[in-house]
């Protein structure tokens, strides 16, 4: 498999449906592998945060999770062939899952919101099995009973959505121990899948402000902030490269 590094991040060179055989063949093999999709926000992160790149290039798979990842490949001379979205690749994957019979655990979002998501996921493929969900607010006391439930319904996928780096960080610490074939982190792809948006704290929304943490909490606020430091690192990585070929 070939792969190009962004701010010492790995991604991993392959489309959509190249990702999805990577995993089948994971699941074929059966030894625990961790997928990562890392967009722009994430890799900038982690290029000033060394444990976080460390889990990131130990992972089995990591794809290029948005236009940012593809951009920089592109600037540093090493083109990838698509971009690979989280929450398109855990639609590929239960498409291919609801065929072959895996078994999916879903673990994150606020209550409810899983096992709404993964409703969601068995209407529209029908044949994908759910072998569990659990919201992602647990107290560190509730974590051993979670991972022993985890453990004993034996999915072949476990999605993580505790956002990221965290879901990254989950997965990196208990993989092992799980002894499943494949974990991703999919962010906040289950209040997506279940249709939730995030409301504002009572007090702002009574003064007619939701408006306003909207748009500070969004996504798209955050990104926008992370995207302009993550391009100027990838182009000063460019010139030194050019520089020292
Ligand atoms: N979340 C969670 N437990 C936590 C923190 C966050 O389950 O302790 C969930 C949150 O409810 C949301 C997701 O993690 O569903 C994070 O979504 P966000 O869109 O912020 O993450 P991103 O896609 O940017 O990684």
């Amino acid at each position: 498999m070939s792969s190009v590094y962004i701010l010492g991040n790995r991604v991993d060179s392959l489309t959509l449906a190249e990702a999805v055989d990577r995993v089948a063949g994971f699941i074929a093999a059966g030894t625990p592998h961790q997928v990562v999709t890392l967009n722009a926000e994430i890799a900038y992160r982690a290029y000033r945060e060394a444990r976080l790149q460390e889990v990131i290039n130990r992972a089995a798979l990591v794809t290029a999770d948005g236009a940012g990842i593809v951009w920089a490949a592109r600037k540093l001379g090493t083109p990838l062939p698509q971009r690979v979205t989280g929450i398109d690749l855990l639609e590929a994957l239960a498409e291919a899952g609801s065929r072959q019979g895996w078994r999916f655990y879903l673990y994150g979002a606020a209550p409810g919101v899983a096992a709404r998501a993964a409703k969601r996921l068995t209407v529209t493929y029908p044949g994908l099995k759910i072998a569990g969900s659990s919201h992602g607010y647990l107290a560190a006391a509730d974590m051993p009973q979670l991972l022993a439930e985890i453990k004993a319904a034996r999915p072949q996928v476990l999605l993580v959505g505790l956002g990221a780096p965290k879901q990254e960080y989950w997965i990196a610490e208990h993989l092992q121990e799980l002894e499943i074939p494949v974990a991703m982190g999919v962010g906040g792809s289950f209040d997506v899948l279940a249709g939730v948006a995030k409301r504002a704290p009572l007090w702002l929304q009574r003064l007619n402000l939701e408006w306003l943490y909207r748009i500070i909490t969004g996504k798209r606020f955050k990104r926008a902030l992370a995207l302009p430091r993550f391009m100027l690192a990838v182009l000063q990585e460019a010139r030194d490269k050019r520089q020292n070929p």
